[in-house]
């Protein structure tokens, strides 16, 4: 498993394991061990994670089955996020949907998280959408502390566009460390606005989240699903690929962006594929054959 560098002091496996739909594998507590040990064994040492996932039960989940093999901890780095507050059974004082990255509501939060994963420290936390209503400042004084009480070690962001990156570096004496953000051969939308340019000026690897486009590509009849399942076919078959997510992980992994995608899914199996994806060469032709499946039109 290929290792990317994201600060001096850390590094993340080239693939990611995301446990967004953790709650929905209806695992017991030994099966969710086994499936973090599987990912161990296999090289995937990063884990992904935000506070909302299950609607606030997921870290648990996994915090619950981490206190079987604690020494396992030392193993892996976390990924979690904070910012957005969600209505839920779990939080009833909320109203609604709505974003708070205020100093209170972060560290409350990274508390929070911190219990959850049964964990003393997150490797890297992230805000996980930028808020319209954030005060830069703010939210580095929420950082800094964290970063000297040890509980976060580094921080980032997750789907940031430019100005919203660069208000928040300007305001940190330390660089963001990532930007986790949409992207698959199916949402070029980070792609085409110039996100993932800024990590390449940046010097940081993007996390890929949806790198199948949450499932989707296998079975939605609109055009453009159509279109590049077709063109995914047909590359697979070239490349002696097993199967068209093997296609998308690599279209990802061929990019010179270090892109890191988040595997979605629960399953060992898909998992290795992700995996295994990690030998597939894709060349120019195909590379742009793919993108031009999904725009609907070649490049200018
Ligand atoms: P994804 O890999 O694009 O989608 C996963 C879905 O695809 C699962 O439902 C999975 O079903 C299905 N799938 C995978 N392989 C398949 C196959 N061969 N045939 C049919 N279905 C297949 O990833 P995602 O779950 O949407 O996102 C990955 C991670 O990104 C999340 O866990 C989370 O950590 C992160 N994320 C972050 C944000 C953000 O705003 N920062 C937003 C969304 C997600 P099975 O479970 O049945 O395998």
């Amino acid at each position: 498993m290929e290792r990317i560098t994201i600060s001096k002091d850390l590094s993340f496996s080239r693939i990611i394991h995301g446990l967004w739909r953790l709650s929905e594998w209806n695992q017991s507590k030994e099966e969710t061990l086994s499936l973090i040990q599987y990912n161990l064994a296999q090289g995937i040492t990063t884990f992904d994670h935000a506070d909302i996932y299950g609607s606030y039960t997921c870290e648990d989940i996994f915090g619950d089955a981490l206190s079987l093999a604690p020494s396992l901890r030392e193993k892996m780095e976390i990924v979690t996020k904070c910012g957005i507050v969600l209505p839920s059974p779990n939080r009833p004082q909320h109203r609604t949907h709505h974003y708070n990255t205020s100093k209170k509501h972060i560290l409350s939060s990274v508390e929070q998280s911190l219990k959850n994963l049964r964990t003393d420290y997150i490797d890297v936390l992230l805000i996980h959408r930028p808020d319209p209503f954030m005060n830069g400042e703010e939210v580095a004084e929420a950082f800094t502390q964290l970063k000297e009480e040890g509980k976060v070690l580094h921080f980032g962001v997750s789907n940031f566009k430019d100005h919203q990156w660069n208000m928040l570096q300007s305001h940190l004496p330390y660089p963001l460390v990532t930007n986790q953000i949409e992207l698959s051969a199916y949402n070029l939308e980070n792609i085409e606005d110039g996100t993932l340019n800024l990590c390449q000026e940046n010097r940081i690897a993007p996390m890929a989240w949806s790198p199948l486009a949450g499932g989707n590509i296998f079975t939605s009849q609109d055009d453009k699903a159509v279109r590049l399942r077709t063109t995914l076919e047909k590359i697979q078959g070239e490349i002696g690929a097993e199967g068209i997510d093997s296609v998308l992980y690599a279209w990802l992994l061929n990019h010179p962006a270090s892109i890191m995608p988040i595997v979605g899914s629960g399953k060992k199996d898909r998992i290795q594929t992700a995996i295994d994806s990690q030998s597939l060469t894709l060349n120019h032709d195909q590379w742009f054959e793919i993108l031009h499946s999904s725009m609907g039109h070649e490049v200018p």
